[in-house]
C-alpha cells in the first residue's frame, strides 16, 4: 500500500501533490465529509461508529516446503456488530496491515447496511504473496491463521468470505479448521464462498459481479446517464480480471455491452470491436496474463484507466483513480467493483466533471448478499435454485441502489434549500455525491439500530 505525506482535511478538495493514499485515513475522511450532511448525529455516537470494535494480530509459524519456518503476520478487524455479526471476507497480499484491514471492515458495515442485510462488518487478512507459495503452504497459512482466531469467528460471532487471493478452496480449509476445533454442530455458516458441494451458495461466485450490473443497469434505467437507458450497447472498461472483474466482463457482455478493455496485474488489452471475455479467460488460464490476447492491442493499466468508454468498472484493488489521473478518464459513469478504487481527491474531481460513481459500498454489495443467502441456507439446512439467489440478489440490489439514488435527491433537495446546516452554524452549499449518499444511508440506519438497543449496559 502506497503512503501518502499528508492528511487532507474533511469536506474539502485535496490537491494531488497532497493526497493522502493511506485507506484508513482515506475511509475516515470518506466518513467525515457524509457526516457533514447529518449534523443531528450526537459527536459519542459517532466515535462509537468510527472505531472498530476490535483488531487482532496474530503472528505465527508455518512450516515451508523446504522444511524452514517462516512466521506470517494475520489481522482480523471487527469494526461493527450493531445490526448483526461480523461480515468480511480474507485477503491474502503482500501488503495486508491493520490500517487497510481496519477501512476494509468499515466499508464492510457500511456496505451491509446499504445493501440491508443483518451483518455489521468486519475483514480479514495475511501477509504473504500467494503467487510464490504453494497450495500445501496455501492451507497451513490458512489453518494456522484461523485456529490462532479461535472463537473470534463464529457463526453468530465474525463469519470471513474470500477476498483478493482466497477462493472457495481457501473458505473449504477454514470450515474444516474451524469444524475440527468444534465439532458435532452445524458449523457450515461460520464461513461463506465455500465450494457449492459443501454448503457454498449457487451463484455465490458470480455475485459481486452479477450485482454490479444489476446496480448499473437499475441506476441506467432511473436516468443517471442521459442518453444511456441500459447497459446494451454501451462501451465498457474492466480493471482487473479476476474473481469479480472476469466475470463481471462477462456478464456485461452477455447483458450486450461491448466489453472492449480489460487488465490484470500485467497490463490491459484493448479492441475496440470488443472483447470476448469467455476466450480471454482461456487465455489468461493458458499464460497467466490476458496480454498478448490474440486480435487486441497490449495497453498500460494507466492507459486502460484513461481509455474513452460509458462504463469504467474498476475491480482489481484501492486507489486506482486518483488526484493525479482522475482528469484523465474519460468514462461516463464508473462502477466501483472493487473496495476504495477511487480516492477523496479523485471523487472532488470527478463529480466536478459530472462523471457519477457508483459506490463500492452499493456496487460490489453483491458478493456480501449472496454470502448472506449462503449463510441462511446454511442455517436452515436448505439449497436454493441457481434462479432463486439471482432473482433475490437482484431485488436486494434494485433496492438499494434506488435507496441510495434516492437519499442524494433528498439530500440535495435540502442542500438547495439551505436545510443542513454545517458545525460552524452555515448552511452546507456542497452537493452530495453518491458516495455521500450511500454513507449517509448506511450510518443512518447503523445508528438508528444503536440507539433502538440502547448502549451496554
Ligand atoms: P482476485 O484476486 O480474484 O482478482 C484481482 C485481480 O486484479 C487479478 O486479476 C489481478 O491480476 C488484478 N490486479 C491486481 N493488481 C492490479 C493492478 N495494479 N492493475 C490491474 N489489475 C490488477 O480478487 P477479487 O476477489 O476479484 O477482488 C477484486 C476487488 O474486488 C478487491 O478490491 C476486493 O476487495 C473486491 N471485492 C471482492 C469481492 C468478492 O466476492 N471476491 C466482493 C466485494 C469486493
Amino acid at each position: 500500500m502506497q503512503e501518502g505525506r499528508t492528511l487532507a482535511s474533511a469536506g474539502t478538495a485535496t490537491s494531488p501533490a497532497t493526497e493522502d493514499l493511506n485507506v484508513y485515513r482515506m475511509s475516515t475522511l470518506q466518513l467525515d465529509r457524509a457526516l457533514r450532511y447529518l449534523p443531528s448525529i450526537k459527536r459519542g455516537l459517532i466515535d462509537f461508529l468510527k472505531r472498530p470494535a476490535r483488531s487482532i494480530i496474530v503472528e505465527f509459524p508455518v512450516e515451508m516446503e523446504d522444511g524452514s519456518v517462516q512466521t506470517f503476520t494475520g489481522y482480523r478487524v471487527l469494526h461493527s456488530r450493531v445490526r448483526g455479526p461480523g461480515k468480511g471476507g480474507i485477503r491474502y497480499h503482500p501488503d495486508v496491515n491493520l490500517d487497510e484491514v481496519r477501512a476494509l471492515a468499515a466499508w464492510m458495515t457500511w456496505k451491509c447496511a446499504v445493501a440491508d442485510i443483518p451483518y455489521g462488518g468486519a475483514k480479514g487478512g495475511v501477509a504473504c504473496d500467494p503467487k510464490k507459495l504453494s497450495e500445501t503452504v496455501l492451507r497451513r497459512i490458512t489453518r494456522r491463521y484461523i485456529a490462532e482466531l479461535g472463537d473470534n469467528i463464529g457463526p453468530f460471532e465474525d463469519i470471513p468470505a474470500p477476498d483478493m487471493y482466497t477462493d472457495a478452496k481457501t473458505m473449504a480449509w477454514v470450515y474444516d479448521t474451524y469444524q475440527m476445533m468444534h465439532p458435532g454442530r452445524n458449523n457450515l455458516p461460520v464461513v461463506t464462498g465455500k465450494p457449492v458441494d459443501l454448503g457454498g451458495s449457487l451463484g455465490r461466485r458470480e455475485a459481486t459481479a452479477r450485482g454490479c450490473l444489476f446496480a448499473v443497469q437499475r441506476a441506467l434505467s432511473r436516468g443517471l446517464l442521459p442518453g444511456l437507458s441500459s447497459v446494451k450497447d454501451a462501451t465498457v472498461v474492466v480493471q482487473g480480471f479476476g474473481n469479480v472483474g472476469g466475470i463481471a466482463a462477462q456478464l456485461f457482455h452477455e447483458a450486450g455491452a461491448r466489453v472492449i478493455a480489460v487488465s490484470d496485474s500485467t497490463g490491459g488489452i484493448v479492441n475496440e470491436s470488443g472483447l470476448d471475455p469467455n476466450a480471454v479467460a482461456r487465455h489468461k488460464e493458458k499464460t497467466k496474463s490476458v496480454q498478448g490476447f490474440p486480435g487486441a492491442r497490449n495497453i498500460t493499466n494507466a492507459e486502460l484507466l484513461a481509455w474513452p468508454c460509458d462504463i469504467l468498472i474498476p475491480a482489481a484493488m484501492e486507489c486506482q483513480l486518483r488526484g493525479d489521473n482522475a482528469e484523465k478518464v474519460r468514462a461516463r459513469l464508473i462502477a466501483e467493483a472493487a473496495n476504495g478504487p477511487t480516492t477523496p481527491a479523485a471523487d472532488d474531481i470527478l463529480f466536478a466533471r459530472g462523471i457519477p460513481v457508483l459506490p463500492d459500498i452499493l456496487a460490489n454489495a453483491g458478493g456480501v448478499t449472496v454470502s448472506y443467502f449462503e449463510w441462511v441456507q446454511n442455517i436452515e439446512n436448505q439449497r436454493w435454485d441457481e434462479a432463486e439467489v439471482n432473482e433475490k440478489l437482484r431485488v436486494k440490489m434494485e433496492r438499494a441502489t434506488d435507496a441510495v439514488l434516492d437519499k442524494q435527491r433528498q439530500l440535495n433537495e435540502r442542500v438547495a434549500k439551505g436545510e443542513i446546516i454545517g458545525a460552524d452554524g452555515i448552511p452546507i452549499r456542497e452537493q452530495a455525491d453518491l458516495r455521500i449518499a450511500a454513507l449517509v444511508l448506511a450510518v443512518e440506519r447503523v445508528a438508528n439500530v444503536a440507539l433502538e438497543r440502547g448502549i451496554w449496559p
